[in-house]
């Protein structure tokens, strides 16, 4: 199957999907979208906005994606935007192991089919899908390569509004983001 063909087929069984009880509370599943091939971001889960409109990052933390986006020269077209859950946790608490066991297949298939030159991971959750021992703290703002990939883990884009304080942390980890890119661009 082709990398868009299979981005397609993953939506369409996510939208369907019934692995986990978070099926039962959403509105709508929220498998991603985007472009393939380059830049792929890793959220933690839907919220109430995205749950409504069935796309990531839509409310108030895609809003502060959007600005992260740019300080790293990257247009919201341009990069392929997915979370660890596609389905809302109730009250946005954290998903829990099982709800993310259950969805992780959807996101491996994902990488797979989206081929990305580098994978961001936004906040511990996401995080901790791909390297459970590690910690933002220390892995944020570096490059992990693992399996043919290359990871970026950051802080979440909704964590400055809890913390104004990580809001340079968070803009300087995507500057770096960008310089990354472009060094991997052909010239
Ligand atoms: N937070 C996330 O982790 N993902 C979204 O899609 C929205 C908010």
């Amino acid at each position: 199957m082709s990398g868009e063909t299979d981005l397609i087929a993953v939506a369409s069984e996510v939208r369907a999907c019934t692995r986990c009880p978070l099926h039962s509370t959403r509105k709508n599943a929220v498998p991603g979208e985007g472009a393939r091939g380059g830049v792929m971001i890793v959220g933690e889960g839907p919220g109430r906005n995205e749950d409504e409109q069935g796309l990531p990052f839509v409310g108030a933390a895609g809003h502060n994606l959007d600005g992260l986006l740019a300080e790293a020269g990257l247009s919201r077209p341009s990069v392929f935007i997915t979370n660890a859950v596609k389905c809302r946790p109730p009250e946005n608490r954290r998903p829990m192991r099982g709800e993310l066991d259950a969805c992780h297949p959807f996101l491996r298939r994902q990488v797979e089919a989206v081929s990305p030159k580098v994978v961001v991971l936004l906040g511990d959750t996401a995080l901790k899908e791909f390297f459970p021992d590690s910690t933002l703290g220390r892995a944020h703002g570096t490059t992990i390569t693992r399996g043919g990939l290359l990871f970026f883990p950051s802080y979440h884009p909704a964590s400055v509004i809890y913390n104004p304080s990580l809001k340079e942390v968070v803009k300087s980890d995507f500057r770096k983001l960008g310089e990354i890119v472009r060094a991997l661009e052909p010239v």
